[in-house]
């Protein structure tokens, strides 16, 4: 049974909350950066979890950017479900951007990441603490990443999906970016302003596998077995 009540107060309470407007942040920010930078483009690392959700984003990047993509989930359960995103994303790459684009996969260990991180909350329902966490470890290692590998930005596909929380995400990686100041993080909604439905094109013209779940095994089975 999830914890559901537990969930709905806190939507409350965060629905009281202000909100910024990440969209146009973002927006300023790539206006500033694209005079600063007169032509030369920084190199961006660009977290993405599937190459559904990379598509908007990395096309809303790259007339600023130097964009490599960082494929590290290993919150996705089964492997064979890991691989075939992974798979999709060089697709993408291969096809849409042939050596432009640079992909690093991190480290997969699901079993360790299921059991050590994200099992204390199996039960709680999607867009909760569970994937709160998520997003923090995955972003925590992109920081890392990028600190060692000289990225001076970094940002993540997170925010495209409408399952997701922006303003959430964005929080944590504002934590995040504390412990790594030689790494900038873009702040984004690449949902907004048509961003998801753009997404959805993208991802329909190139014909891509789509996913019918997040990516943890606890997705799954609130997708499957739950209902
Ligand atoms: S539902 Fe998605 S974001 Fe949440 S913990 Fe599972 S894989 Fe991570």
């Amino acid at each position: 049974m999830r914890n559901k009540e537990e969930y709905y107060r806190y939507l409350q309470q965060r629905k009281a909350l202000p909100r910024r407007n990440y969209y146009q942040l973002s927006l300023q920010e790539k206006q500033q950066i694209q005079q600063d930078s007169r032509g030369q483009k920084p190199r961006l690392l660009l977290h993405a979890c599937c190459a559904v959700c990379m598509g908007w984003p990395l096309e809303f990047l790259l007339d600023t950017f130097a964009v490599d993509i960082f494929y590290y989930n290993p919150n996705i359960w089964p492997q064979a479900e890991y691989q075939r995103r992974l798979e999709e994303v060089r697709r993408v790459l291969q096809e849409e951007y042939p050596g432009q684009i640079q992909l690093i996969a991190g480290p997969y260990d699901n079993a360790a990441y299921t059991v050590e991180q994200l099992a204390p909350y199996k039960d709680d329902p999607e867009g909760y603490r569970r994937c709160f966490l998520c997003y923090a470890l995955r972003l925590q290692e992109a920081f890392r990443y990028a600190a060692e590998h000289d990225y001076p930005y970094l940002t993540t596909t997170l925010t495209v999906s409408r399952q997701k929380d922006s303003q959430k995400i964005n929080e944590i990686a504002a934590g995040l970016q504390r412990q790594y100041p030689q790494v900038h993080y873009f702040y984004s909604d690449f949902k907004k302003a048509g961003g998801q439905q753009k997404t959805d094109e993208l991802a329909a013209r190139r014909q891509l596998y789509r996913q019918d779940y997040c990516g943890c095994v606890y997705s799954w089975e609130e997708r499957f077995l739950e209902k």
